[in-house]
């Protein structure tokens, strides 16, 4: 496999382009960033965008903030508050399998004064959802990750509001496509959400299997209803240098952000995520299919923001890179309601095998990160 002559993302990566020294989009962005990137002029248009929907008349809240209590949307609620001055509604979508302390830090946040919605998509339809998605496409989590995307147009809408800022936009920041890192891009649209966040899926696939009631949190709002509303859907990264770093610093501070006290499987960090142990399959899931995991990917950031070298980098990418998710199987074949033979069956069915081989019972890789 080719890798990022900068960092140790494969070619395998969906959207992932280099340039004519191997470097990825993701470095790239990042060298860009450092050298040519007018925040200034990116900073003014956020103040013009929420000096527009600031006091509108009539209006109950002035933005969304899609929030989970994790650094991240902790920072950005805490930025669009207290920073601009927005009256904000934090909202968040139940993931399933939740984490305890995902629960409590979300709790500590609100506590801190905010208003919250907390979107719980019924459990029962999400399972089967996610279960054929498991098995089709490899998904630990797609009800959740359409839900993400599709309360928030849904909420905007019921309660009027046309402003969402979302945290970061994972395209540019980790070498996807480079489509919303252009001047005025910052704003994206249904179609976008569709096409990159959900892979080309549109949810209206779902109606059949399951009733259009049934169906309510997942399915996007009309096309009348969304040019109505004509929401601007933005990210936080697109404003402001995204720093994971400094955001865990500020959430620790400011709203008694807790990490875990274990390393994160498949990772060598123990802050990165703290929604749900779902997340584990879902880069373990990656990881099968793509060849890169949740290790990959946090080397990235931190050789790019330049706390350790691409050499660390690939000892620790062979140490950790996926990692079997062992202490959660029995919750995920509970959960999917599998035996381990059908769980194995599809893992078996969704591996690269170009790149895998099995080696008692496990997945091990044939190729070795460089
Ligand atoms: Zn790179």
């Amino acid at each position: 496999m080719k890798y990022c002559t900068r960092c140790l993302m494969p070619e395998t990566r969906p959207r992932i382009t280099f340039n004519k020294d191997g470097v990825c989009n993701a470095c790239c962005w990042a060298e860009e960033k450092k050298a040519g990137v007018d925040w200034k002029t990116r900073w003014k248009y956020l103040e013009e965008l929420c000096d527009k929907y600031r006091n509108r008349s009539n209006s109950k809240f002035d933005c969304i903030l899609p929030v989970s209590g994790g650094k991240d949307s902790s920072y950005v609620a805490y930025m669009m508050k207290e920073k601009m001055g927005m009256r904000t509604l934090g909202v968040t979508v139940r993931p399933p399998l939740e984490f305890e302390i995902g629960k409590k830090n979300l709790e500590n946040f609100i506590k801190c004064g905010y208003d919250h919605i907390h979107v719980t998509p019924n459990p029962e339809v999400g399972r089967v959802i996610d279960r054929e998605y498991f098995i089709k496409r490899g998904q630990g989590y797609f009800q959740w990750l359409i839900a993400l995307q599709t309360v928030i147009f849904k909420i905007a809408v019921l309660l009027d509001i046309p402003f969402v800022m979302f945290g970061e936009e994972g395209e540019t920041e980790y070498g996807g496509t480079s489509k919303l890192k252009q001047e005025k891009g910052a704003c994206y649209d249904q179609e976008y959400s569709m096409d990159i966040y959900l892979s080309g899926f549109n949810p209206q696939e779902m109606i059949g299997k399951f009733s259009e009631k049934e169906l309510y949190w997942w399915l996007f709002p009309s096309r009348e209803e969304l040019n109505k509303l004509k929401p601007a859907v933005a990210h936080w990264s697109y404003f402001e240098n995204w720093d994971p770093y400094e955001h865990y610093l500020l959430a620790k501070e400011k709203y008694g952000l807790q990490e875990e006290t274990e390393r994160c499987i498949g990772t060598y960090g123990n802050f990165a995520q703290t929604d749900t142990s779902l997340y584990v399959l879902q880069t373990y899931l990656m990881y099968l299919k793509y060849g890169f995991g949740r290790c990959s990917q946090d080397v990235g950031i931190d050789i790019r923001r330049g706390s350790i070298t691409r050499k660390q980098a690939v000892e620790l990418v062979k140490r950790y890179d996926g990692e079997y998710p062992e202490p959660y199987i029995e919750e995920y074949l509970k959960y999917f309601r599998m035996t381990k033979e059908e769980f194995d069956a599809t893992l078996d069915g969704i591996v690269n095998k170009k790149i895998f081989r099995k080696e008692n019972g496990r997945w091990v890789p044939v190729f070795t990160p460089h």
